[in-house]
């Protein structure tokens, strides 16, 4: 009987984890690292501008390979076009 109880709570905390999880996921970009809600008032820098934002406000582009994060869309238009006028 015990055994029944403490199932059923780590099964209703996983189920409260879980949803969390998957809200929080579906209002930001993927984030990488611990799945703690809290990862996302992680700042990041601007490779365009140099400015510090928050990174759910970001704005994603991947270029080469990697995932960038601008503070505006002007500033990863900035970047697309200095990057696409060098060559190929
Ligand atoms: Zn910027």
């Amino acid at each position: 009987m015990f055994r029944l109880i403490a199932f059923a709570l780590i099964a209703y905390v996983a189920y409260r984890l879980a949803r969390r999880w998957i809200s929080g996921r579906s209002r930001s970009t993927p984030v990488n690292g611990t799945d703690l809600g809290r990862i996302d008032d992680v700042m990041v820098k601007d490779p365009q501008c140099g400015a510090y934002f928050p990174r759910r406000d970001g704005v994603a582009l991947r270029h080469a390979g990697r995932e960038l994060l601008f503070c505006s869309r002007d500033c990863r238009d900035r970047f697309i076009t200095d990057n696409s006028n060098t060559g190929e």
